[in-house]
């Protein structure tokens, strides 16, 4: 017989874990949000409970193939798909082998206890192919996380799992150390208490973790998309806007900035002659040419339709004159293809330091602007400052 308050807390943590995987349903297929990776968790949730419940029914039904064969695969298949959610919130290909090859090794392993292998090696074989599953769950959780934030941040989220991969660890061990303990869920003994508590809180835990992280991604996706152009994947003008304010403020305390400001040559007929495509695509090669220019802490936007704005920190007028030949001479050297031909491509440049008496980043600009225009009247191609 289940004792009252393991029967109960399996029953809790099945109910949690049913109504999770329909939360994470109403997320991949209502609201769209992270599909695969919602998909992943809902299956993970209700193949766990497939597993806790079939586990449950030991001793009550004489099927091994399914209280232990199943309910093995199940809790199996449950955590491979855990390990490799991670990815699939970071769009990142996940490392399929390592959980693929402890997934395969339960398939061939697990049949031995269903069909008499002595019970008391069960657990440390399962959960020694469910822990390092876990492990690699959190693993892949802290990696997402950090490659986004803080470790802090990546460390406090990733706990949870962390934790249960412990617990199954723990486990793994507890026959080997005590073998005059059960490891079977239907007896009430202390650890199995204590054991499904932890599994009840902590799948809620690391539900509302994953859960966490899917939002986390999808505030970092609406500010991309409200801070970058969709076209050349820069910074859009509202954002380089920004950096142009904090450059000023930054100024004010000593530290000087500089700006390059460049529009192509000759763009229309570009556009007229190869279509809107070509002149897209140009725009790309544009801003692949630009990049290399400038450094990790200087900011590139577009300023306007084929108009680029770089920012350049800490820099002033003969810095800028450097950085903007380098771009001119690589845009030049750079030409579009499209079809079978190759089209030159050019750029004029104006380029303008902060000064005393700039009351903001606007009367930069407008030498800048200055600049530009003197390029475009001495003949293109050229890069000028405001004589
Ligand atoms: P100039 O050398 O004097 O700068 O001549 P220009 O033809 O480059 O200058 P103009 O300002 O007359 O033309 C800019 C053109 O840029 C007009 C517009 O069709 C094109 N353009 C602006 N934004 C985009 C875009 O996102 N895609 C494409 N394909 N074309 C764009
Ligand atoms: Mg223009
Ligand atoms: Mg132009």
């Amino acid at each position: 017989m289940l004792s009252v308050s393991a029967q109960t807390l399996l029953a809790a943590t099945v109910l949690v874990l049913l109504i999770a995987s329909l939360l994470w349903l109403v997320f991949a297929f209502g609201l769209k949000l992270q599909t695969r990776a919602s998909k992943g968790m809902a299956a993970a949730n209700v193949l766990l409970a497939a597993a806790l419940l079939l586990s449950g029914l030991r001793g009550e039904l004489e099927r091994p193939w399914l209280t232990v064969y199943a309910a093995d695969l199940a809790g199996t298949a449950s955590f491979v798909l855990l390990s490799l959610v991670p990815a699939w919130l970071g769009d990142e290909r996940p490392l399929w082998w390592p959980s693929l090859a402890l997934g395969v090794l339960a398939l061939l392993l697990m049949p031995g206890f269903a069909m008499g292998w002595p019970m008391g090696w069960h657990a440390p074989v399962l959960y020694c192919l469910q822990a390092p599953l876990l492990g690699l769950a959190t693993w892949q959780a802290y990696r997402l996380v950090r490659s986004r934030t803080r470790p802090s941040f990546a460390l406090a989220l990733s706990l949870p799992l962390g934790t249960l991969a412990l617990l199954l660890a723990a486990r793994a061990v507890e026959p080997l150390l005590w073998p005059g303990n059960t490891p079977d869920l239907r007896a009430g003994s202390g650890f199995n208490v204590v054991w499904l508590w932890a599994g009840l809180v902590l799948g809620m835990v690391v539900n509302s973790v994953v859960a966490f992280l899917v939002l986390v991604q999808l505030i970092l996706r609406i500010r991309k998309l409200t801070m970058f152009d969709p076209l050349t994947d820069v910074l859009n003008r509202r954002a380089m806007g920004r950096a142009l304010e904090q450059a000023h403020a930054r100024w004010r305390r000593g530290e000087p900035y500089a700006l390059v400001l460049l529009d192509m040559d000759h763009f229309k007929a570009l556009n007229d002659s190869l279509g809107h495509g070509a002149g897209d695509q140009a725009l790309k090669g544009l801003v692949a040419a630009l990049k290399p220019c400038v450094r990790d802490a200087d900011a590139l936007g577009r300023w306007g339709g084929e108009e680029f704005l770089a920012l350049l920190c800490d820099t002033g007028l003969a810095g800028a004159a450097l950085v903007a030949e380098r771009m001119r001479a690589n845009l030049e050297a750079q030409p579009l293809l499209w079809g079978l031909d190759q089209h030159r491509l050019t750029a004029s440049f104006g380029i303008a330091e902060v000064m005393p008496g700039d009351a903001g980043p606007d009367a930069v600009l407008l030498r800048a602007d200055q600049g530009l225009y003197q390029a475009k009247q001495q003949g293109r191609n050229l890069v000028q400052s405001r004589e």
